[in-house]
């Protein structure tokens, strides 16, 4: 498996910046960090291949440099049961993000496990010209817009800033079960951000991460979407 430094080093020789979504998860599973599996399919043929491997259901997600907000360009489809199902989404999903970007160069369509729902929470990181690099807790889905509900702290985290990050969210009640629903795992989330904060404060080139969404369960965590941005 590839590491941290080789991911950057292979994004850097493109010139690229913004590493892709799969080289994002192949990233954080290096730190240790829990992942979909993901696979890049360049052909109908070749998703619905990876789609028996990786099992049903799954999910089909553009993978172009050109498309950052991926389900905002039709291309992310979710809950694909079957063989048929998988060789429609990757023609729907090719079809949508040439439409609304049409000088989009598409790498390809990647398959990956579908991770059972969850509480849907963010772990985010950007770099402040004064106090270096940053982290940010909050919940993901419409709460992170609608109710800007976040907590920061500053990295390096102690372990006990990354149990105050995951707290002070001001509806951290929600981490505790709500009506009913199981508690989350907030240990797993913690683990997370130190996780984060261990690498960021290695690797100064890295200027920004996205972990949106991050699913939170009972037991454990899994990050379903990623994005890693590099600096000078
Ligand atoms: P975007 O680029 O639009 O942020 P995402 O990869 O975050 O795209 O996908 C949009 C939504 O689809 C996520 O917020 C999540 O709810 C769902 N989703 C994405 N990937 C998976 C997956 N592997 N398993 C389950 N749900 C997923
Ligand atoms: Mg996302």
């Amino acid at each position: 498996m590839a590491n941290a430094i080789e991911i950057i080093g292979n994004a850097r020789k493109e010139s690229r910046a913004i590493l892709t979504e799969m080289e994002s998860k192949q990233l954080l599973a290096s730190l240790g960090i829990p992942t979909t599996q993901v696979e890049l399919a360049t052909s109908r043929e070749e998703a619905v291949a990876f789609s028996k491997t990786i099992g049903y259901p799954c999910v089909l997600k553009v993978s172009s440099h050109d498309i950052s907000h991926k389900s905002d360009a039709g291309g992310v489809k979710v809950g694909l049961k079957n063989d048929e199902e998988v060789a429609a989404a990757y023609d729907a999903i090719k079809a949508s993000c040439l439409t609304k970007f049409p000088q989009a160069v598409i790498e390809g369509v990647t398959v990956q496990t579908m991770a059972k729902p969850g509480l849907e929470v963010i772990v985010g990181m950007a770099t402040d010209p004064q106090f270096g690099p940053v982290l940010m807790f909050g919940l993901g889905g419409v709460w992170v817009e609608v109710l800007k509900d976040v907590s920061f702290k500053i990295a390096p985290l102690t372990k006990s800033d990354a149990a105050m990050a995951v707290r002070e969210i001001r509806a951290s009640k929600l981490l505790d079960g709500f009506r009913g629903s199981e508690p989350v795992d907030t240990a797993a989330l913690e683990d997370i951000l130190l996780r984060i904060s261990d690498f960021v404060t290695t690797t100064p080139e890295v200027k920004e991460m996205d972990l949106n969404p991050i699913f939170a369960y009972p037991n454990g965590a899994i990050a379903v979407d990623a994005r890693v941005i590099l600096g000078e």
